[in-house]
């Protein structure tokens, strides 16, 4: 007899902005066309959010029994398991990147380049994915950064390289910004022990692939315009 399988990748998303929470005032602060212009700014409030939603993600981490020595004693503590890598794809990833390091301190860290080819000169385009600097993967704790996640090609893309240096056991993904159907696109290319860690869900995506109303261009708002 012929059975047929109908797999659905289950991703779980964890949309943080949802509940009113402090984290509201760093996301309209990097949506604000007059406080984004200070970079300087804008980076401190990327990572801010990145710090929160590790914090967020911690919750779902594998956690050991650990005794702590004091002055005075000895107490049972979990702690998360140290098998982590922190993973961000350049540019725009870079302050996220830190706002996640100034949690898991003593994470393994990856660096991968991801940007837009156009080669018709027009709003088609391929993802190059060129730079790659990462540790062996196989069966770690993967916390992958992208903070616009606008079609979600590049994180797609990425996690295509990635798989060449090992099959991570569980995968979280962090972005600031995403779009519906971006969202959508990932949980059809990653594997179901996947979570999405998202601090803010717009519905639209111009033809050019910006989110709307999104905040704009990350990378040059962090850093400055690029040719
Ligand atoms: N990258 C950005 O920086 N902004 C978007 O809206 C989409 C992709």
């Amino acid at each position: 007899m012929l059975h047929l399988f109908l797999y659905t990748n289950i991703m779980q998303i964890h949309h943080i902005g949802n509940n009113n929470s402090i984290l509201n005032t760093f996301i309209s602060e990097i949506r604000d066309i007059d406080i984004q212009k200070d970079s300087l700014r804008f980076r401190r409030n990327i990572e801010r959010i990145g710090e929160i939603l590790s914090y967020e993600l911690s919750k779902n981490l594998s956690f050991s029994s650990f005794e702590v020595t004091t002055p005075l004693g000895v107490k049972k503590i979990n702690l998360p398991k140290k098998d982590i890598v922190l993973c961000s794809i350049l540019r725009a990833g870079l302050p996220l990147h830190q706002g996640l390091l100034n949690y898991f301190d003593d994470a393994e860290n990856a660096f991968i380049s991801a940007y837009r080819h156009h080669p018709k000169n027009d709003s088609t385009f391929k993802i190059i994915v060129e730079y790659f600097a990462a540790p062996e993967m196989e069966n770690k704790t993967l916390l992958l950064a992208d903070p616009m996640l606008a079609t979600g090609q590049s994180l797609v893309a990425v996690y295509d390289a990635i798989k060449n240096v090992g099959q991570p056991k569980e995968i979280h993904i962090i972005a600031i910004i995403g779009s519906t159907e971006g969202i959508k696109f990932i949980e059809k290319h990653f594997p179901e022990n996947t979570h999405l860690w998202i601090a803010a869900i717009d519905d639209v995506l111009n033809d050019k692939g910006y989110i709307i109303p999104g905040l704009g261009d990350a990378g040059d708002l962090a850093f400055r315009s690029k040719l």
